[in-house]
């Protein structure tokens, strides 16, 4: 893509009430925009990423045999009556009456913006579940959550509106549902290893009901709100909220020693079990005849959260380092034109061609503007590698390739560029 044609641009004006680093850097290097509090528009570059990490999050979901869907957003009050697990609900909104945003349409009705949707995929799941052997089977969808956070502060890490992959798996039994359990969690490992934020499986702090039977994958950065104890050679992790430090001294896995550290929470995952299907009534058939509440547990992911949260792992003080497989272009072409010298617009133009002919994503900075600008913008964008054409580079009928994590430029013959990006 021509930098000349996006209609955004890098800006040096920020929110003033937007305190979050991740908002920030995103804000000013033209990935997001602030509507208000926890609500902010994903800018063509931002959406590229959320686009990649989508992808990559699909690929492992479809590998443990989800299938997509799309659910709604509006959902009825009545869906909510029966699942609630706190004390007596005078609204009637149930477990999420704290967050859910909540109206009256034109006809009286109560209806709210989905918080999350283990209600709308039970009632989905009882039209389509009867016997034994329409188990087991799991769905998900991308979908836009909206929650009721009173002081959102955390950028795109918590937002009142945000993008989430919530998939809900049903089963026959509780060993059926556990199995599965810990095999979406490994595919969760494997989506944040490939999006730069590695992530350890924790169990999760909290309430009676979500401790033991729910897991938080935590990404260890310095700006994170949680903290976990967590061994410094191999996976074991606790919430440092359950982490008993008078029992566990040394890694009970493989002896390693135990550290702390901050984290942001990356995804969570729960085993309701036959909680919520039996109090809404679904129910199948098993071999013998019998009547048997379906087990269910469900697993999200942030997308921009996860955006976030790269963000919070992958920067320096001059702007983001995009891990490659979710940057928004794998190069950013630089040209240096000077006093519009034509050779070196003629080859920019052309290398630019090329690339994208190889199915190399590209950004092209061919603005009208000083190399000081581009080189900062450049950095501030984060994309891996920045390739530089000038007159200087041209002399030797080359271009200067540098990697964004790295210091130091290389020199690489202009035949040789395709390739050294492929
Ligand atoms: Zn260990």
């Amino acid at each position: 893509m021509r930098q000349s044609q996006l209609f955004t641009k890098t800006t040096k004006e920020l929110p003033k009430d937007e305190t979050s680093f991740n908002a920030r850097i995103l804000i000013k290097a033209g990935f997001a925009d602030k509507l208000m509090a926890g609500v902010y528009s994903f800018l063509p570059l931002g959406w590229r990423v959320i686009d990649k990490i989508e992808n990559i999050i699909r690929g492992e979901m479809n590998n443990v045999g989800g299938q997509e869907i799309l659910m709604p957003s509006l959902q009825p009050k009545e869906i909510w009556k029966d699942t609630d697990i706190g004390p007596e609900d005078e609204k009637g909104w149930g477990r999420m009456r704290e967050v859910m945003y909540q109206l009256k349409d034109k006809l009286g009705r109560d209806v709210g913006f989905g918080a999350t949707h283990e209600e709308v995929a039970i009632e989905l799941a009882k039209k389509y579940t009867h016997s034994y052997k329409d188990l087991p089977y799991a769905f998900y969808q991308f979908q836009t959550k909206f929650r009721q956070e009173l002081r959102p502060k955390s950028g795109l890490i918590r937002g009142r509106e945000f993008i989430m992959k919530d998939m809900y798996s049903f089963h026959k039994d509780a060993g059926e549902l556990d199995d599965y359990y810990f095999k979406v969690g490994e595919a969760y490992k494997k989506v944040f290893d490939r999006t730069g934020c590695k992530s350890l499986m924790v169990e999760a702090s909290g309430g009676s009901f979500t401790k033991n039977f729910s897991h938080e994958f935590q990404a260890i950065s310095e700006s994170g709100e949680d903290r976990i104890a967590h061994c410094d050679k191999c996976d074991f992790a606790q919430n440092i909220e359950i982490y008993k430090k008078d029992e566990i001294k040394k890694c009970p896995k493989c002896g390693g020693e135990i550290v702390v550290s901050k984290s942001i929470e990356t995804g969570n995952i729960f085993r309701f079990y036959d909680k919520y299907t039996k109090a809404m009534g679904l129910y199948f058939t098993d071999e013998k005849g019998e009547k048997k509440p379906v087990h269910l547990a469900s697993y999200g992911i942030g997308v921009t959260r996860l955006m976030g949260a790269i963000v919070e792992v992958h920067h320096d003080e001059r702007g983001i380092i995009w891990p490659e497989e979710v940057a928004p272009f794998k190069a950013h072409l630089i040209e240096l034109s000077g006093k519009n010298n034509a050779s070196v617009r003629d080859a920019a133009g052309k290398l630019y061609n090329d690339l994208k002919k190889s199915g190399i994503e590209i950004l092209y900075d061919d603005r009208d503007a000083g190399a000081g600008e581009k080189f900062a913008d450049a950095d501030l964008i984060g994309c891996p590698y920045r390739v530089v054409v000038s007159e200087k580079t041209l002399k030797e009928n080359s271009v200067e390739v540098k990697k964004r994590n790295q210091e130091g430029a290389v020199f690489i013959g202009l035949e040789g560029v395709v390739d050294k990006l492929k």
